[in-house]
C-alpha cells in the first residue's frame, strides 16, 4: 500500500467508500483497478511455481480486481478476510458448510430468509446436521437451546419481511461460551448502518446483490470473517471452487463509491413514507425498525447507526377480501415493480408468504406487503400507494 492511500479509516462513510479498495499507485496511478479477466497466470520459473510466492496464481484464487472488493469489505466489516460468492443466498451457505459437519446441531433464526431455510431444511439435514430454529426476540435465552454438539447460531437483523430485531450482543455471548461460530446475515443495514464483528458476531453475510450494487443489474454475495474463524471461510472456498466473476466484482466496487449517499435517500423517503402509512386507515400496522411503535425500536435505536429503505406493512383485510384487496393494490401500482429482490434504484412492492415459519407466524389482521422505497420522488410514491390503496377499498 502506497504511503497517500492509508489515511481513510478514521474519516467519515462516505470519505471512506470513495478511497476504499484499490491503490491507485499499484496501477499507473488510474482511480479505478482494472478488470483482470484471467484464469491462467504465467510464472517466470519453476522455482518461483514451486516456491508459492507469487502474488497471483490462478483466476480462482484472486486478481487485483477482486482483491480490490474484497480490501473494500474488510475496512467496511472490520474483518480478517472476505470471500465473494456467485449470490447473497451462497454467502450463507457456503459458511454453513465451513462450520458445520454431520452429528452437528445448528441454531437458525425464525425470521430468517426463505431460502436459507431451504437449505437448511433439505441439504443441511441430509447432511447429517441437526437444524433448530428460535424466536428473533430470544436474546440472551439462546443458551438454554444450546446442546453439547451445538456448533453454529445464525442471525439476522431485522428479519426477513417482518422485520423483528435481534439482541446480537447477547446472542453472541450465549453462544460464545459454548464456543459456537456465530453468523449474521446483515444485508439490510449494510456495513455503514450496523457492523456485526463489533457486537461479537464471527462472521458477517451480505447478498451484495442489494444495496452494495444498488441498480438490480448483479447477484453476488461476500462473506466476511474474524481472525479466528478466516481461514476456514477460504479453505472451504477454494476446495469448493467458488469465485466471483472479473465484471461484476469491478461493477460492485463501482456501486459502493455511492452506497452512502443512496442510503441517505432511501432512508429519507422511507421514513417518510412509512410514517405516513401509519396513519393511514387502510393500514393495519407498519414493520420497520426505526418507527418508535415498532416492538424491536430499542435495540435498534441502540445497535443500529440508521435504517434502509426495506419494510413491511401490514394491509387490512378480513378473511374473505384478502385476496382480492391484495392483488388490487399491487397491480394499481405504477411505480412500484412487482418482482423480487430488493435495494436497487427503483421501487418494489411484493405480497409476503410466512407459511414458512414455525415460531413468528404472519398476522391475523391482514396481509403483509413489503415495499422497497427505491430513489424515485417521494411525492410519485405516495400518490402511487394511494392509488392502490383506492382501488383495494373497492375490491
Ligand atoms: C436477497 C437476500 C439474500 C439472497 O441474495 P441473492 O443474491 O438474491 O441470492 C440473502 N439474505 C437476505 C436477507 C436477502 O434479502
Amino acid at each position: 500500500m502506497s504511503d497517500k492511500r492509508s489515511g481513510s479509516a478514521g474519516a467519515g462513510v462516505n470519505t471512506r467508500l470513495a478511497h476504499i479498495g484499490n491503490d491507485p499507485r499499484s496501477y499507473h496511478g488510474f482511480v479505478n483497478p482494472p478488470v483482470v479477466h484471467a484464469s491462467t497466470v504465467l510464472f517466470p520459473d519453476v522455482a518461483t511455481m514451486e516456491a508459492r510466492s507469487q502474488k497471483y496464481t490462478y483466476g480462482t484464487r484472486a486478481t487485483p480486481t477482486t482483491d480490490a472488493l474484497c480490501d473494500a469489505f474488510n475496512e467496511l466489516e472490520g474483518s480478517a478476510g472476505t470471500i465473494l460468492v456467485p449470490s447473497g443466498l451462497a454467502a450463507i451457505s457456503i459458511p454453513f458448510l465451513a462450520y458445520l459437519s454431520a452429528g452437528d446441531h445448528a441454531l437458525i433464526v425464525d425470521s430468517v430468509y426463505a431460502p436459507c431455510r431451504h437449505f437448511c431444511n433439505t441439504m443441511l439435514k441430509r447432511m447429517g446436521v441437526e437444524v433448530e430454529y428460535y424466536d428473533p426476540e430470544i436474546g440472551a435465552g439462546i443458551e438454554a437451546l444450546i446442546r453439547p454438539n451445538t456448533r453454529l447460531v445464525h442471525t439476522e437483523a431485522p428479519g426477513s419481511n417482518t422485520f423483528e430485531m435481534q439482541d446480537i450482543r447477547a446472542i453472541s455471548e450465549a453462544a460464545h461460551r459454548h464456543d459456537c461460530v456465530v453468523t449474521m446475515d446483515n444485508t439490510w443495514a449494510t456495513p455503514l448502518f450496523f457492523r456485526p464483528l463489533d457486537f461479537g458476531v464471527d462472521v458477517s453475510i451480505h447478498a451484495t446483490t442489494k444495496y452494495p450494487s444498488g441498480h438490480s443489474d448483479i447477484v453476488m454475495g461476500s462473506v466476511s470473517a474474524n481472525a479466528r474463524h478466516w481461514q476456514r471461510l477460504e479453505d472451504t472456498r477454494i476446495a469448493m471452487g467458488i469465485c466471483a466473476a472479473p465484471d461484476d466484482s469491478y461493477q460492485m466496487l463501482r456501486g459502493l463509491r455511492t452506497m452512502g449517499i443512496r442510503l441517505e435517500h432511501h432512508q429519507k423517503s422511507t421514513l417518510e413514507i412509512a410514517t405516513w402509512l401509519e396513519g393511514h386507515e387502510e393500514v393495519a400496522r407498519v414493520l420497520h425498525p426505526a418507527l418508535p411503535s415498532f416492538p424491536g425500536h430499542e435495540i435498534w435505536k441502540r445497535d443500529f447507526k440508521g435504517s434502509t429503505g426495506v419494510f413491511s406493512f401490514v394491509l387490512s383485510t378480513d378473511v374473505g377480501n384478502a385476496r382480492a384487496k391484495t392483488h388490487a393494490f399491487l397491480d394499481t401500482l405504477r411505480y412500484f415493480g412487482l418482482g423480487y429482490s430488493w435495494g436497487g434504484y427503483e421501487s418494489l412492492a411484493v405480497a409476503v408468504n410466512l407459511s414458512d415459519r414455525t415460531i413468528r407466524k404472519g398476522p391475523e389482521d391482514g396481509v403483509v406487503i413489503r415495499l422497497q422505497i427505491g430513489l424515485e420522488d417521494v411525492a410519485d410514491l405516495k400518490q402511487d400507494l394511494e392509488a392502490g390503496f383506492a382501488a383495494a377499498a373497492t375490491a
